[in-house]
């Protein structure tokens, strides 16, 4: 456990991509006041929480006292935002305050969001609202609970100071932490310089941190991008199961780690449907729940793209290997989807591959023209499964509904195994809005009751119901922003 005298942070990103890195500081906090802090992460990262809470902690928390060997930085990143390419985005708001290695033995990023202009601002305030950084604490938060790789959320600490939106909003920074902050995006940045040395030292930097056995494969380089494909198509998959819509899948928000980044207009899926998006910027829908694995593909052809120079020299034959790479993104993502929609059904291992396609072809068929609410699904099927055909006759009816509740049953699903699975608890849209709602106004008590719901989202609980039911009519079309 580490208290103020013996945190100390490395500094590789900066020292080893320091074209990328831009030495900054954040912003001075006159009024900190620690609003969430996830004490597990906290121990899981050697720091403690008891210590984090006291004014030495939060002056870490906030970047204002710099712990020995760090160097905080703004990374630079271009990026592919709706399609357009933007060559220059960057750090606007955030630092990486430096790496820290974890009791795991993990390297793991130490980074604030909302600490203030930097170089990379342009228009921006540098600043951030504490309903949307409560709201990526809490979502982060639930994704790692529902074993999904994200980003984690170790702390968010309120300013005191006012952040000029359509009204006034209180200000807050978020304390992130990470596998890396490196993006699809990072690559696109440095192929664009054109410095080939930059390339192959970032390329170099990712496969250390992430897919180390890339550095012993015959090329190490379309290896790194064969391991980004099988991570982003696990991912996504992981996605599609739970029914996350990410809102802004932008090159510059995909890792190359493989975890989720950047809960900006992010929501869960209630009614399933394929078209469905909350994002109020994304009017062709390009990010709707459905797009997810097609979009995941698009951005690893420009993670492709970036890397060609380091493929092979000769850049028609780089081509030619980086898609054949590309095209295992689609049977990847097949296979650990079908798997999972398995695994969701509780369907038996030995049941027939076409069997079991046309079981969830034709229950997601049901669920899209009834409007059946995706997450209260899986688990009123595995009621049914134990005898109790109530909730699924109500949410799948009439004539079609029951012969394929027949259909299902009839293949002997595993209730108990569905149920390990299928979450009770989501972050759903309207219990987040209201606990983001009362913080904002002071209170914290409806927030911190529902992290604690989600921190164990597959077991329900008595007392609880108003946490697993959807939301009710009148909370209407829900529209997330960035
Ligand atoms: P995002 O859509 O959240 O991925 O952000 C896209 C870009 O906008 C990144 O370069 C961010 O750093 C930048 N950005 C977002 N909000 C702000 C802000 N309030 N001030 C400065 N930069 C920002
Ligand atoms: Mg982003
Ligand atoms: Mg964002």
């Amino acid at each position: 456990m580490s208290s103020a005298t013996t945190v100390t942070l490395d500094n590789r990103f900066a020292r080893d991509l320091a074209e990328m890195a831009v030495p900054w500081q954040a912003e001075e906090v006159v009024e900190p006041r620690l609003l969430a802090l996830d004490a597990d992460l906290a121990a899981g990262l050697g720091l403690d929480p008891g210590w984090l809470r006291g004014p030495a902690g939060v002056r870490l928390l906030i970047g204002a006292d710099v712990p020995a060997g760090a160097t905080p930085v703004a990374q630079a990143y271009a990026g592919h935002q709706f399609g357009g390419f933007s060559p220059r985005l960057g750090d606007g708001r955030a630092l990486l305050l430096g790496e820290l290695v974890d009791t795991a033995g993990q390297v793991r990023d130490l980074h604030l969001k909302g600490s203030g202009r930097t170089p990379f601002a342009r228009g921006g305030d540098g600043l951030a609202a504490v309903g949307p950084m409560l709201r990526e604490y809490v979502v982060s938060r639930a994704m790692h609970a529902l074993g999904i790789p994200t980003t984690r959320s170790l702390a968010v600490v309120g300013t005191g100071r006012p952040v000029h939106r359509e009204t006034p909003l209180p200000g807050a920074v978020l304390v992130r932490v990470a596998g890396s902050h490196l993006r699809v995006g990072s690559f696109q940045y440095a192929a664009l310089t054109g410095d080939a040395g930059l390339l192959r030292r970032l390329a170099d930097h990712a496969i250390a941190r992430h897919h180390p056995a890339a550095a012993s494969a015959p090329r190490p380089y379309l290896a790194l991008f064969e391991a980004v494909v099988a991570a982003q198509a696990a991912l996504v998959a992981r996605w599609m199961l739970v029914g996350f819509v990410h809102g802004v899948m932008n090159t510059d928000n995909m890792t190359i780690s493989g975890e989720t980044i950047d809960y900006g207009p992010c929501a869960f899926m209630d009614a399933y449907h394929p078209a469905t998006v909350y994002s109020s910027i994304d009017h062709g829908g390009r990010y709707a729940y459905g797009n997810q694995p097609l979009v995941a593909e698009w951005n690893l052809a420009r993670l492709a793209e970036a890397l060609l120079p380091l493929i092979d020299e000769d850049q028609e034959r780089a081509v030619a290997l980086a898609v054949d790479s590309l095209r295992g993104f689609r049977p990847r993502y097949e296979a650990a989807w079908t798997d999972g929609m398995r695994a969701k059904l509780g369907l038996p291992a030995g049941l027939a591959d076409e069997v079991a396609a046309d079981l969830v072809t034709d229950l997601l068929t049901l669920m899209e023209t009834g409007a059946a609410d995706h997450t209260s699904t899986y688990r009123a099927l595995a009621a049914a499964a134990r005898g109790d055909a109530g909730p699924a006759d109500r949410l799948l009816p009439g004539p079609l509904g029951g012969s394929w509740l027949a259909r299902w049953l009839a293949v002997g699903p595993d209730a108990a195994a569905m149920d390990r699975v299928n979450p009770v608890y989501i972050p759903r849209n309207h219990l987040v809005e209201e606990a983001l709602a009362a913080a904002t106004g002071g209170d914290l008590d409806p927030f911190e009751r529902l992290v604690d719901v989600l921190d164990d989202p597959f077991t329900p609980r008595p007392g609880l119901e108003r946490y697993a039911e959807p939301a009710p009519a009148d909370f209407g079309a829900y529209r997330t922003f960035c």
